[in-house]
This record gives C-alpha cells, structure tokens and sequence, in this order.
C-alpha cells in the first residue's frame, strides 16, 4: 500500500517534469522592484490614498472583521451602502456583496442552475465550472464564443429553466463575449443569462461600468451580473448584480454567501472609495484600455502570437508550461513581472504569458516592456521551440 504522503510526493514530481509546478512567492510592496504587469489592479487604485483612507476609517469604525456571516452580523451600513452604490453604477436593479468574486460565482451559478440545464463557455473561469459542479445541474460545455452552440444546446433541453454563463471578459484571453447575440438567444429559449464581469467592470464602457452596460443591456432583468471588488476597484470582494428575485434566492439559497463570513469593513470602505473615483474620472478605464492596446501592438511587432484585448488583458501564447515559464522568468530578470498561466488554468499547449495594463503606465514602463518581450521573441526563435512557430 502506498503511503499518503508518498502518494503526494510521486505526484508533485510527475508536475514537476510536466513545467506544473507552483511556487508560492512573497512580494515587497513595491513589487521587487520590478514593473508590475501581473497584478489586476488595472487602474492602479489599490494603493490610491483614498482607498487607503476609507478603508482605515472603516476598520476604526466597525473593526477588522465583520464578525459573522452576513445574515447574523456581518451586514453593516458599508455592505448596504456598497451594494446600493453599485446598482447605480451599473445600472442594475439590486446588489448583493460576497467575500469574494469566486463564492459570488458560486452562489450565483449554483443557485440559479440546481435542477436545470446550465450552458458554459469552453473559456470560463475556474469559479464558474466548479459553480457548474456545485450546482448538480446538467452541463454543456460549448467552444469558446459559439453562439450557434449554445442555441443548440438550449433547443435540445428536456430541462424546464435554463442558464447561459459567460465570462464578459475572457480572463487569460482577454477577449470579449458576444453579449447581444448570447442574450437573444437565451430570451428566445427562457433561459437566463448570468455574465462574469471580473475583467470588464472598471475598464470596459463608459466610466468602466461594465461590457453588460456597454452593450446596452443593463436594463434587462433576464440578465444576471457577477463582479469582483479585487480587480480594478483595487480592494476585495465580490458582489452579484440583478433583479430582486435573483438577489433574494441568493440570500435564502445560495450557500457561499449564507455560510461564509460577511466582506471584511476595510474591503467594502475601499471599494466604495473606488466607486466614487469611477463615477467622477471618466478617463480611468479609457487609459487602461489604450495602455493594453499598446502593449499588444507591442508584442505583434515582436512577432509574438497576442489578440486584440477588450479590456485590460494581454495573452502572449508561448505553447508549452516550460517556455512560458522561462519568458517568464526572463521578463523578471529583465525588470518585468507578468503573469506565467499553464494548465489547469489553461488548455494544454496553451502556456502563456499574461500581462495585464495599467492606467498609470507610463512611456518609460513601455519601453521597459520593450526590451523584456524583445528577449522573450528571441528565445522564441530558438530551433528547438518548434511549437511557438505552430501557434503564430
Ligand atoms: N471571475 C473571473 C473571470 C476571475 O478572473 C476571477 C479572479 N481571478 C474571479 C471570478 C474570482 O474573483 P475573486 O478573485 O474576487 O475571488
């Protein structure tokens, strides 16, 4: 019989010689001094004064916790301000605050799907497919932005309700769902359409109220929101967006925000600070939408394989865990740091190096940039790393 540990240990060596490794690294507060573009505070508002400020006010009023789950006494005056603050940003017609953007998912999906049919994106992020799991409901998984797929699947139900889930923003691809042609297909079956707009909420539309209001469709209760508190609102947590009938199930039903304790006080004071500076700088998510636009001109200079970022999000696709694993080290030395993903976060042969953009990059940072893809490019053409060449 094979000892527990032994087994754990036979398996992190087989990750090992796979490049799947993880390595868990405690950084400074100025990044090692190196240029950050891994983090997803898209605009720079995590260390903003302001933020800064609300929250140490709020950890002096109501203290470091919350104390409880939200139903007991983790619900204050800044849970219920921030979840009425951000129905008026996007245009919803209610909120509701987690701890964190994945147990929104969680709740959302779970609850809304049990005991129909759910229809996911082949691309969605890793909180939606375990909600899809959590949910015991019947899954289809579609390639990634297929719409005709998704009619399909929904045609062919026996399920009474049904659910369409996409990211808004892809969160390693970057790119866009197609929101208009995915809710008119999910009208035209009854079935409700919840979006994920981690990466589109401060960046995408006008004041960076999200790609569901962009595209016109906030309006519509048919369509469910989940947001993060973590990304470009610099702070922490999650919300869900929607119609009161939604928003009242999650409280009764939805078991991540029933049993976990409520959104820390410093995290719901910091987010609304960063509400207040969406709604009165109108430039914010316009600067992080260009910055990302010119790091992938960029990288396509360099001949390096990207796509057209909808948002704040820059895949350079290298192909294999170990050659974006050494870009990625290389851009470190190099002065930069970017996001390294490999399976599981994404498909097999899809290693990649993840930059994300700022607002407050500067011209100097892009020639930083400049010279670090420059040596990623060059180890690309090496004669031994055929598969980069396959993937341009
Ligand atoms: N959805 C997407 C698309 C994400 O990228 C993430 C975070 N990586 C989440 C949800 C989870 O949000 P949080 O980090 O607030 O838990």
């Amino acid at each position: 019989m094979t000892r527990p540990l032994d087994r754990l240990r036979a398996a992190a060596a087989e990750r090992e010689s796979a490049g799947l490794r993880r390595a868990l690294r405690p950084r400074t507060p100025d990044h090692d001094g190196l240029l950050d573009l891994a983090s997803n505070d898209y605009l720079g508002l995590s260390r903003d004064e302001r933020l800064v400020e609300a929250a140490v006010r709020a950890v002096r009023e109501w203290g470091a916790g919350s104390t409880g789950s939200r139903l007991v006494t983790g619900s204050t005056r800044l849970h219920a301000e921030l979840e009425d603050r951000l129905a008026a940003f996007t245009g919803a017609a209610g909120a509701l605050v987690f701890s964190s953007g994945y147990l929104a998912n969680l709740a959302a999906v779970a609850a809304l799907g049990r005991g129909g049919l759910i229809v996911s994106d082949a691309g969605n992020h890793a909180s939606i497919v375990d909600a899809c799991r959590l949910s015991r409901a019947r899954v289809v998984v579609t390639p990634h932005g297929d719409v005709e797929a998704v009619d399909e699947a929904l045609a062919e139900r026996a399920e009474e309700h049904a659910l369409v889930v996409t990211d808004a923003v892809f969160s390693v691809d970057g790119d866009l769902a197609p929101l208009r042609a995915l809710h008119e297909t999910a009208v035209r079956h009854g079935a409700l359409l919840v979006v994920d707009e981690a990466h589109a909420l401060g960046v995408v539309g006008d004041h960076g109220r999200g790609a569901v209001h962009a595209a016109g469709l906030a309006g519509y209760t048919d369509i469910v929101r989940t947001i993060t508190l973590s990304k470009s609102l610099g702070s922490q947590g999650g919300a869900v967006l929607g119609a009161p009938e939604v928003i009242g199930t999650l409280v009764d039903t939805g078991r991540s925000f029933i049993f976990d304790t409520g959104l820390a006080p410093a995290c719901a004071g910091a987010a609304l600070a960063a509400l207040e500076i969406l709604e009165t700088t109108a430039d914010l998510p316009g600067r992080a939408r260009l910055r990302a636009g010119e790091l992938a001109a960029l990288a396509r200079e360099l001949g390096l394989p990207t796509a057209d970022p909808a948002a704040a999000v820059v895949p350079v696709v290298l192909g294999s865990p170990g050659l974006a694993l050494s870009a990625g080290a290389l851009c470190a030395e190099l002065g930069v740091r970017v996001g390294c993903f490999r399976p599981p976060s994404v498909p097999r042969g899809r290693s990649c190096l993840r930059l994300t953009a700022r607002a407050d990059l500067g011209s100097d940072d892009l020639a930083v940039v400049r010279g670090a893809l420059t040596a990623v490019a060059e180890l690309t053409m090496l004669p031994e790393l055929g598969d980069v060449a396959e993937l341009r």
